[in-house]
């Protein structure tokens, strides 16, 4: 059984005194979920509040992305150490936001990946297909594609300590969910490269998230596929209620 991980994805929103007033409201409606890891990934600005505010909790806190290097000339990241320092568990690498205006790339997610596992960060590494590539009939190469330069040059400890996070591009910011089945088609394509380079027991084991417009109406649905095994949520993850029921579904 792979226990399910519910995330939020805050992109670049609040500031530590919103991101306090978030965990009093939504701590006692889903903080104490225990059939599933809950994880809010904030800006880095608001890592140690939010930390502080699930202590006592079992819901963790991750960043939303990480330096390569442990330390360095690189204005503008912030390494593994830092966010580890914070109390922070998890890190999102890879987000189509990074991808798309930042000139993230799989080679790039490879390395920050490397370097969270380094420092003892999980990892959301995040995959998807842009919507021009799924009308070219192009989505499962998209995916092989960003899986075989992303992730496959791990070793099978690695790759243990992982989770996947599938967010078709298209459906990303946009309220355009992708269907429950088309979610699990993709969800296979990914488990079976996983199974292909790292062997049936490490592909059973590897969490795959769906993101993209996950709300609290359409979440059952999505969960109800057997491949799906959490959500990784951006503009509903913002409201406490919202993001609860989404949890509690
Ligand atoms: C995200 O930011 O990862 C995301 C899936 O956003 P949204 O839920 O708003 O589509």
């Amino acid at each position: 059984m792979r226990r399910p991980v519910m995330a939020g994805n805050w992109k670049m929103y609040k500031t530590p005194a919103e991101t306090t007033t978030f965990f009093e409201k939504f701590q006692p409606l889903a903080g104490n979920a225990i059939d599933c890891e809950v994880v809010i990934c904030p800006s880095f600005t608001n890592l140690t509040a939010a930390v502080e505010a699930a202590r006592g909790t079992p819901i963790r806190v991750g960043a939303q992305n990480i330096g390569w290097a442990k330390e360095g000339a690189f204005t503008g990241e912030v390494s593994g150490p830092m966010i580890q320092a914070t109390g922070a568990t998890h890190v999102l690498i890879g987000h189509s936001e990074r991808r798309h205006y930042f000139g993230e790339t799989d080679e790039t997610v490879f390395k920050r990946t490397q370097s969270a596992l380094e420092f003892g960060l999980t990892p959301i590494v995040c995959v998807g297909e842009r919507l021009e590539e799924r009308e070219a009939g192009r989505a499962e190469a998209a995916l092989v594609g960003q899986f075989q330069k992303g992730i496959a040059g791990l070793n099978e400890q690695q790759v243990a300590r992982i989770v996947i996070a599938y967010e078709p591009v298209w459906a990303i910011g946009t309220g355009r969910t992708a269907t429950p089945e088309i979610a699990a088609d993709a969800h296979r394509v990914i488990r079976a490269q996983v199974r292909g380079k790292f062997g049936k027991a490490a592909s059973d084991a590897l969490r795959i998230l769906y993101g993209g417009s996950v709300k609290p109406d359409n979440v059952k649905s999505l969960m109800a596929q057997p491949e799906i095994d959490g959500v990784l949520v951006g503009g509903a993850s913002l409201d406490p209620a919202g993001f609860a029921s989404i949890v509690n579904f």
